[in-house]
This record gives structure tokens, sequence and C-alpha cells, in this order.
């Protein structure tokens, strides 16, 4: 029996009490789900990927001075990070349309945008994250003008960044979401990048045959799931040693 206190479980990932104050510990599920939890399944192995994957994005952040949650990777599933408090927003960086985005403006998935398009979408399951205007987000408090002219900045920062990475391999960075968090430094407040950024979030479409390598390959059983996030890790250059026979050798939950 772990010691540790659970402080919140969501669809992919456990937060437990992290083993300082002001940390937490990030445990990466192989559990999937999409459609807002109307379909479930299971990705084996997807939680060492992410968790892999995760770690090198928001290193590479880092190192750009883009501030993250993360602090260090503790073991195949689990990383530290800092608590934050959440902003209650999913901010959807899209270069290409696709999913909801293709559906609500009639264009063909596929279709390269004018320029990346910022979306918020406010983070509630009951309401299945109703996609919002600067005007809700800062009527209901969500986070100040501001703040959102931070999170706007950044997210533009970390979608342009991230695009070249993934070019380099590749791979074409069609849509990401990210999350924000705010960190105090005695008085001082922070924004962070929060979350995750991996296959679960992000579409990632290969250059040269057009083929899904995300988590759009679970909501539309495509198939090949496991290897489409194994494959983003390998061109990344993280497969876990020992190559994918580790990774489909989860560690139990404690
Ligand atoms: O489905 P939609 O086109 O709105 O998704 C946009 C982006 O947000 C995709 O990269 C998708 O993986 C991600 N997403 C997410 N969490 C959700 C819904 C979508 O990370 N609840």
């Amino acid at each position: 029996m772990s010691r540790r206190r659970q402080i919140y479980e969501g669809k992919a990932k456990v937060l437990f009490e992290g083993p300082e104050p002001g940390t937490l510990v990030q445990y990466f599920k192989d559990d999937a789900s999409a459609f807002n939890d109307r379909k479930k399944g299971t990705i084996t192995g997807k939680g060492v990927l992410n968790n892999r994957i995760s770690e090198f994005i928001m290193s590479r952040l880092g190192e750009l001075g883009i501030q993250t949650h993360f602090v260090r990777r503790l073991n195949m599933r689990e990383q530290l990070v800092r608590q934050v408090e959440i902003v209650p927003l999913e901010v959807v960086v899209r270069n290409v349309a696709s999913g909801s985005f293709a559906t609500r403006f009639g264009l063909d998935e596929g279709t390269l945008l004018p320029r990346s398009i910022i979306e918020y979408y406010y983070k509630n399951d009951a309401l299945d994250d109703p996609m919002v205007s600067e005007e809700h987000v800062t009527a209901f408090g969500w986070a100040t003008a501001p703040e959102l002219d931070e999170i706007m900045a950044t997210a533009l920062r970390v979608n342009d960044f991230l695009s070249g990475l993934f070019l380099g391999i590749g791979i074409k960075l069609v849509d990401l979401t990210l999350e924000f968090g705010r960190l105090w430094d005695n008085d001082e407040m922070r924004l962070v990048v929060a979350d995750e950024i991996s296959p679960d979030n992000c579409r990632l479409w290969d250059i040269k045959t057009g083929e899904k390598m995300d988590k759009d390959r679970f909501r539309q059983d495509l198939g090949q799931v496991e290897e489409a996030y194994q494959e983003v890790a390998r061109r990344l250059g993280i497969l876990p040693e020992g190559g994918p026979a580790d990774v489909k050798a989860p560690k139990t939950v404690q």
C-alpha cells in the first residue's frame, strides 16, 4: 500500500501528493478516452510513452525559456511537477483544419489555415468543454486580459517551436492543446505550461504519407495506435532503452 495521497484522477493521468510541498507526482495511465469519455479503451504502453514524450517536449521548452510545471521524470510512468492553479481553459492552436474545426467550418480535413488560429475551450466535462471567446474568459474571471495576452503569446511560441521540431522528424503538427497554470514565487505569479504535451493532445501527421500518428487513431478506430505513439517517440529519439518490450511492461499503480 502506498502512503501517497491521491489528489486527483483524470481520464489519462493521476496526480499524487509530491515529496515536497508545492510538488505533485503525475502518473500516466494507459487509459484512453475520447468524445468526453463516451469512448473508452486502453492503449498498451501509452502512459510510458507519453511520460517520455511530454518530458522531452517540456524540457526543450524550458531550454527556450518557456516555463512549464515539469521538474523531472521519476520513473517509467511518473514525473514530478510543480503544483499550480490550473487556468480552466484548453488552449488549442490550429495550423491545419481537422477534427471539430473542420466540421464547424465545413472545411476539408487537411486544409492549411491562413495563419495559426487560437481557440479557447472552457474545461467543464458536464458542459462538454464549450468553445468560449476572450469575452467569456475575462467576464467570468477564468483569466485576466493580461493573462490571456501572455497565454496567447506563449501558445504561439510553443506552436512555432513544436512545428519546427516535428517538421525535422517528418511530422506535421496539425494542432495542439495546451493548459496553463499559475505558480506563485512569494508574491509573484507566473503562468506556466502545465498538463502534458503528447500524441494524446496534439494532432501529428506523417509528412510523406499523411498517416495519423496521434489519438485520432483511437478516436476513429484506425488501428495500430500503440505503434503510432511508439513511432513518434522513436523519431524523437526517446524510446525507452530496451525498445518496445519495455513499453509493454507497464508498472502497476501502487
Ligand atoms: O477535436 P478538436 O478538433 O476540437 O481537437 C483539437 C485538439 O485538441 C486536438 O489536438 C485534440 O487532440 C485536442 N483535444 C484535447 N482534449 C480534448 C479535446 C481535444 O486535447 N478534450
